[in-house]
């Protein structure tokens, strides 16, 4: 039978997809365009290089794939010949070779280098640019991987090229993207003072600023009202925990709307969130379940009860403490006392299977929202009852 899918366009979410807008990077984009713009004015008298650093999924490659595009934008309104180049280093294993082998085939897909030296293609590259009266921004994302294989002299040269073309008009400039600048602090003192100048870092992301990221996505790649707030906090707190990467948000995002299709649900609930975490990264291990003491296992069982049975993401420590209740009748044992239960709040969030947060509500004052942000309900929920059966 059909069933309708929760997402509207799921390419929204691939890895590859450059969306319009870049929350929180609209300064970096424009700063990156001041750094380019003499290349729409008078781009055969200067060539530039700039670097972007940052922690893995901060947004390096969006930014400078989003910039690639709109230079090109306006380039085109201005008949340039130029091209934006964008080549990850890793996938050429770091070798110059065929970096420059594929910037190549941009402007002459067939052209054969077999037998070519690397200086050769060098060489042929600057003299079809010559030819077509063309501009490049080359881009060597994961630049790290290039700067250890082929080592200072290497970068020299290829942030030298205009010197040895005396006379000529300029034709590449260079956008570096690494993690961290210590790769370029390695290469000795000419490389790097040809490089460093201008140097743009991408700060990690911060609980409020990728929750709108998600929610911007959220909008773009589901059906209306399919995707709650409690599922985009959810994602958005496991990603701060994951150091604030992006990416790992949003393929939460995309593999949590993956598992929430393939049960033929209406809308993408908590559990489809820790479903897809727990495949991505191995959350529990059963050892740190038999370690609980009974009433620890009965009280971790009445908070699953809970977010097995009900779509929200998170709870009150007022309603974990009646599932316990509940579940104490149902195993026959005496419940403990509220204050013995804030230690196994601790203890659970110590073992990184519960999480406490705060929550400030309204004139009340504050209060303890309790989630389960990692471990998929159903799995636990069969461990644990397991678990209290074997006790017996
Ligand atoms: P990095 O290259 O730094 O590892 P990416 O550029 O690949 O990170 O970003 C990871 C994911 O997060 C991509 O899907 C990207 O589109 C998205 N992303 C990162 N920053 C933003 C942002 N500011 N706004 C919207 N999407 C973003
Ligand atoms: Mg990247």
């Amino acid at each position: 039978m059909f069933h309708k899918s929760v997402f509207k366009d799921e390419t929204k979410l691939d890895i590859n997809y450059v969306p319009p807008r870049l929350p929180h990077r609209e300064k970096e984009r424009r700063l990156l365009m001041e750094f380019f713009n003499f290349l729409l004015h008078f781009p055969e008298r200067m060539t530039q290089r700039v670097i972007i650093t940052g922690d893995v999924g901060t947004g390096k490659t969006a930014l400078a794939r989003r910039f690639g595009a709109d230079i090109t934008l306006e380039a085109n309104k201005k008949s340039l010949k130029f091209r934006f180049i964008h080549i990850n280093c890793r996938e050429y294993r770091g070798k110059l070779f065929f970096v420059l082998q594929h910037a190549l085939t941009v402007f002459r897909p067939t052209f054969p280098s077999r037998g070519y030296s690397t200086e050769e293609v060098l060489r042929t590259l600057m003299q079809i640019l010559d030819e077509e009266d063309a501009y490049v921004i080359l881009t060597l994302d994961e630049f790290d991987t290039l700067i250890e294989k082929e080592g200072s002299e290497t970068v020299y040269s290829l942030t030298r090229l205009q010197e040895m073309r005396a006379g000529k008009p300029q034709r590449i400039s260079l956008l570096c993207i690494l993690r961290d600048l210590r790769a370029v602090e390695k290469l000795d003192a000419s490389a790097r003072s040809t490089l460093q100048r201008n140097v743009i870092n991408l700060e990690r992301y911060d609980k409020l600023q990728l929750k709108t990221i998600l929610s911007e996505r959220v909008a773009m790649a589901f059906e209306p009202n399919v995707v709650g707030e409690d599922v985009v906090d959810l994602v958005t707190e496991l990603a701060v925990s994951e150091s604030g990467n992006a990416r790992f948000a949003i393929e939460l995002l995309w593999r949590a709307g993956k598992y929430a299709d393939a049960e033929n649900m209406d809308e993408v609930e908590p559990e489809c969130v820790r479903e897809a975490v727990s495949s991505i990264i191995p959350t529990l291990r059963k050892s740190e379940l038999s370690s609980l003491g009974r009433h620890e296992k009965l009280f971790l069982l009445g908070a699953v009860r809970i977010f097995k049975d009900c779509q929200k993401g998170y709870a009150s420590l007022s309603d974990v403490e009646k599932a316990y209740t509940v579940v104490c009748e149902e195993y026959g044992e005496k419940p403990n006392s509220h204050t013995q239960l804030w230690n196994y709040v601790q203890l659970l969030s110590a073992l990184g299977i519960l999480k406490t947060e705060v929550a400030s509500i309204g004139t009340r004052g504050r209060s303890t929202r309790i989630s389960l942000p990692a471990v998929p309900a159903t799995q636990l929920e069969k461990e644990l009852t397991t678990a209290l059966e074997r006790d017996e």
